[in-house]
């Protein structure tokens, strides 16, 4: 038999552990709550700088059997691989939007002209990276394959240049698997992580057959930003 002081402190005990209990539900609840708040913090956009080689005056290579130019393929891969890096969030800069050089008008150095203009939209976009887009052309028709280059000693440049390099090897043939240093003065103007894209060889004419296509243009621009999405995955 239990004395009524016992029962007293039975039942004071019992309040205890139901308040204890409350507490930690509480806090529990607000913890899980400030956590599910941070994982859902949107991510601040990044911002990618798409660069379309030559324009104006400058056409760059030309094809081998028929008179597509640089200048032109490099905006259809700009402006493609602009609209597929929208639609995964990024914020995209072109340093091109149109066929128009983009050198002042009254330079005598037109190219450094050209080059000044682009580093500053590098610059004034704060860019988290930036890609150029260009087409090969060599005497030799048999060369062919896309080529990444990267700035010497650029550790940022080299590991984005080798998440596109292996990319486009994966997904478009011919395509070179290990990235190159090269000292492109667009590689070279600007702190951010920067890569240069041969994206296939203009004298070779199957080459230049698939790079004036839709759909292989398409193609590669996914493989393009696949691995531009690798790279933002890992660093
Ligand atoms: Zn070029």
């Amino acid at each position: 038999m239990f004395s009524k002081g016992h029962k007293f402190f039975v039942l004071k005990k019992r309040w205890v552990a139901v308040i204890l209990l409350a507490l930690l539900i509480v806090f529990g609840c607000v913890i899980c709550t400030s956590a599910i708040k941070t994982s859902i913090q949107p991510k601040p956009t990044r911002c990618i700088v798409i660069d379309a080689g030559h324009g104006g005056i400058d056409g760059g290579a030309i094809g081998e059997t028929t008179d597509v130019t640089e200048a032109y393929l490099n905006l259809q891969f700009a402006l493609k691989l602009k609209k597929l890096c929208e639609e995964y969030g990024f914020k995209v800069v072109l340093t091109r939007k149109d066929m128009k050089g983009l050198y002042s008008l009254f330079a005598k150095n037109k190219k450094k002209s050209e080059m000044q203009k682009r580093k500053e939209i590098i610059e004034k976009s704060a860019a988290d990276l930036v890609v150029s887009i260009h087409m090969n052309s060599f005497g030799l028709s048999t060369a062919r394959g896309a080529q990444v280059y990267y700035a010497p000693e650029s550790e940022s440049g080299k590991k984005l240049a080798t998440s596109v390099q292996v990319a486009l090897h994966d997904e478009i043939e011919y395509a070179k698997l290990t990235p190159k240093e090269e000292e492109f003065y667009l590689l070279l103007c600007s702190s951010a992580p920067s890569i240069l894209v041969e994206c296939g060889f203009l004298s070779n004419p199957e080459e230049e057959q698939l790079l004036s296509s839709q759909d292989y243009q398409t193609k590669f621009c996914y493989a393009l930003l696949y691995g531009i999405l690798k790279y933002f995955a890992i660093n």
